[in-house]
């Protein structure tokens, strides 16, 4: 069974009359292992989506169930996703290692650690070293270029282990050489580690590039207009 699937899902942003219809009946399914991206035009409803997804947003009408669980639900837990911004938000006053360690700190907090702490630091240093970050352990932010701060942001999202990864429009910001090779990262680490990922960009050749289905939203609101399996032409 599909490990994410939305029915009917409709957001609306505001109340009473001035309402912005942000997603319209939209419905999918995303299954275990698949990496699916979601293009369409700036503003029509991709990173509400991904927000709706990690439960940051709640739906307005219909639902989103990961893991046959509704994201809305008390039981569900949050760090069944892990999210990654277009621009890299690391907390600058924080060493690299400390900031990938971060989620780890607030899942202690709040008592929902599966692992000893020592597991995590461990995991932290193999995804730096997957990224090539290794030796960057202790430097700040700020010693780091773009494509390497979005990089430990892509540790930290994966460093408790979700089975599910949303990034919106991940490497936008930074330049052509960067994102490509970034985007092959990506598909490595997504091979090694067979996570569900969800890609939101709004740029179709990357989105060909990197999944296996494409699901193309309308205008605005989002709606799935088209869904398109990818025949993959991977490295
Ligand atoms: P995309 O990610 O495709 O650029 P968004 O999901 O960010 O699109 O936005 C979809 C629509 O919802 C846009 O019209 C946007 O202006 C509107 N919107 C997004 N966030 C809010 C918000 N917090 N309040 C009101 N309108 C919003
Ligand atoms: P070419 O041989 O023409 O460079 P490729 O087979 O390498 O084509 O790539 C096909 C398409 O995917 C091209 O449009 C290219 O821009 C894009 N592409 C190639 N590598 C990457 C990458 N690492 N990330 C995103 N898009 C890529």
């Amino acid at each position: 069974s599909p490990i994410v699937t939305y029915s009917d899902v409709e957001k609306r942003y505001g109340t009473d009359e001035d309402t912005v219809l942000a997603v319209e009946e939209f419905s999918a399914d995303i299954e275990e292992g698949e990496f699916v991206s979601i293009v369409g035009p700036s503003g029509c409803g991709k990173s509400t989506l991904l927000h709706l997804t990690a439960g940051i947003l709640d739906p307005t009408r219909g639902s989103v169930t990961v893991n046959g669980m509704n994201v809305q639900s008390s039981v569900y837990e949050k760090h069944n996703v892990g999210l990654v911004f277009q621009k890299p938000v690391l907390l600058e006053w924080r060493t690299i290692l400390d900031n990938v360690l971060l989620p780890v700190e607030i899942m202690d907090e709040n008592g929902v650690l599966t692992e000893d702490r020592s597991h995590y630091e461990e995991r932290a240093r193999e995804l730096l070293s997957i990224v090539d970050l290794g030796g960057f352990e202790d430097a700040y932010p700020r010693e780091l270029s773009g494509g390497m701060q979005q990089r430990a942001s892509i540790c930290r999202s994966l460093v408790y282990d979700p089975p599910i990864l949303l990034m919106d429009e991940p490497f936008g910001a930074l330049d052509k050489i960067t994102r490509d090779q970034l985007n092959d990262e990506l598909l490595s680490i997504w091979a090694a580690t067979n996570k569900t990922v969800l890609f939101v960009t709004h740029n179709i050749q990357e989105a060909i590039y990197l999944s296996d289905r494409v699901i193309v939203l309308s205008d605005r609101p989002a709606t799935a207009l088209d869904t398109v399996s990818v025949d993959l032409a991977r490295p």
